[in-house]
């Protein structure tokens, strides 16, 4: 299996260049945001304990995110290989899935981060927060937040994975094209 952490801050391009990726690689693509936004559009319990956090573009909870990730990968077992998007955040989430993989005797090929700077993310994430319907892509400050956390508990998820080796970072910058080229490259000697 090829089991790839897609990483990088909020609007660095992670989920469309996930979507590219699957198309090329037909791994599957597990994005804790994706699955945190459809409890809340279906209202689950899940939902709205998520949303008192996504609000604030705070990070929910580790018990509650990897019970939700777990499951998503124990209903699919029988995959070439997964793309996580969005996860791991922390490093109690890192520890988490290296478990979860290890108990099937797998484990993460690589961690690739796109490198993109601050302002930049900000600018694209307002732009996407005018057509993205996302409440936390509106408000400059709830971004700024969302950033702040990234530096905080989510970039040592990066020292974690380069301990082993296993952590890059690309130019995040450019067209769609341009860095997916770049992530096909390193993907191409992972698979
Ligand atoms: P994203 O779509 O990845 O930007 O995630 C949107 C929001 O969902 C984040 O700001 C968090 O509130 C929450 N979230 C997504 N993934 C995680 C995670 N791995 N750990 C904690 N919170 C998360």
């Amino acid at each position: 299996m090829t089991n790839l952490i897609l990483f990088g801050p909020p609007g660095s391009g992670k989920g469309t260049q996930a979507t590219k990726l699957v198309e090329k690689y037909g791994l599957l693509h597990i994005s804790t945001g994706d699955l945190f936004r459809y409890n809340l559009k279906n209202n689950t319990p899940l939902g709205q304990e998520a949303k008192t956090y996504m609000d604030k573009g705070a990070l929910v909870p580790d018990s509650v995110t990897i019970k939700m990730l777990k499951a998503k990968v124990d209903e699919n077992k029988n995959v070439g290989g997964y793309i996580f998007d969005g996860f791991p955040r922390t490093i109690p989430q890192a520890e988490a899935l290296n478990i979860l993989l290890g108990e099937d005797n797998e484990s993460i090929s690589a961690l690739i981060a796109l490198d993109v700077d601050d302002e930049e993310i900000v600018s694209r994430l307002l732009e996407r927060g005018k057509t993205s319907g996302r409440a936390d892509d509106t408000d400059e400050s709830i971004i700024r937040n969302r950033i702040a956390v990234y530096k905080k508990e989510t970039s040592p998820v990066y020292d974690y994975y380069n301990e082993t080796g296993h952590s890059m970072k690309i130019k995040g910058i450019g067209s769609i094209d341009d860095i997916f080229g770049r992530l096909c490259n390193e993907m191409d000697k992972l698979v």
